[in-house]
């Protein structure tokens, strides 16, 4: 099988988190901790990147959700399947996402980090495909706006294939 067709190579994805990490840790500065929520499994390569370049006290959490569908069409209800195991109660939450495409995961994600009492939730993607928003989320820290394609690599995969692809590639439009 050929490799993905490059759509955003590794050396314009580093020069992005570096930006992104540059920004948080200026925007953050002196507000204490930041707890940061890498969302499973799509987001781990970037979070790994993005804590790395922080210049902030930072910890490190983790969450998993599935979304439910029916045949292969996805009902935009989605489900916790493993939750943070610290407390946000009090903290600034950032959430790292891989990507965002109808926005439901992060939305659902947003409404149960902030029901905690949190000081503040933020969000941070990679990527967001705009033209498949079903429901708005506020993106706070944006890599790239991609197109309707479906893309791996940098963490995300088809099938468990090409997650760890230095860069994103394309693989074939969705439908
Ligand atoms: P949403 O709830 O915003 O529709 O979907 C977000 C989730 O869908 C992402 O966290 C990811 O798991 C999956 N997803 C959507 N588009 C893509 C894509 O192009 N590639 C990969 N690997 N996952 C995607």
């Amino acid at each position: 099988m050929s490799n993905p067709k490059t759509l955003i190579s590794e050396a314009e994805i580093k020069t992005r988190v570096d930006e992104l990490a540059a920004q948080i840790s200026l925007d953050y500065a002196d507000k204490g901790e930041l707890v940061l929520v890498g969302v499973l499994k799509g987001s781990f390569i970037f979070l790994a990147d993005l804590s790395r370049r922080l210049s902030i006290p930072r910890h490190i959490e983790f969450i998993a959700v599935s979304s439910y569908e029916h045949g292969s069409v996805r009902s935009g209800a989605v489900r916790l399947v493993m939750d943070v195991r610290r407390s946000i109660e009090g903290k600034h939450v950032l959430v790292v996402e891989d990507i965002v495409d109808t926005g439901h995961t992060l939305h659902y994600l947003i409404d149960m980090l902030r029901s905690r009492g949190p000081a503040s939730v933020r969000t941070c993607t990679l990527l967001h495909k705009e033209h498949r928003t079903e429901v708005d989320v506020e993106i706070d820290y944006l890599g790239f706006t991609i197109g309707d394609e479906w893309v791996v690599g940098y963490g995300l995969d088809y099938d468990e294939k090409d997650r760890t692809l230095p860069y994103i590639g394309a693989i074939e439009p969705q439908d």
